[in-house]
């Protein structure tokens, strides 16, 4: 288990989605659980797909959102790119 390698899960907290900030330990070796010291939360290790799909998610709201003032056709194929970037 390597907590440099998540990031707090919890959407209310300050360091969701930071990875690497010395905020994260592991609370449980055996049950594969860590814990975040800015939401005190823990969280599963096995939910790092669901962290990954999260992500991407954001992502493509960045790439829409950066489509927004472009003209339609340039529109429209941001909008393919972000699909294809996604789901
Ligand atoms: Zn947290």
């Amino acid at each position: 288990m390597n907590p440099q390698s998540v990031f707090c899960p919890n959407l209310a907290c300050a360091a969701r989605g930071k990875q690497g900030q010395d905020n994260i330990s592991v609370h449980s070796r055996k049950e594969k659980r860590y814990r975040c010291a800015v939401c005190q939360q823990t969280f599963s290790a096995t939910k790092d797909t669901l962290f990954y799909r999260l992500r991407t998610d954001s992502v493509q709201v960045m790439l829409v959102i950066r489509c927004w003032p472009m003209g339609v056709r340039r529109k429209r194929s941001c909008r393919r790119l972000a699909m294809m970037s996604g789901r």
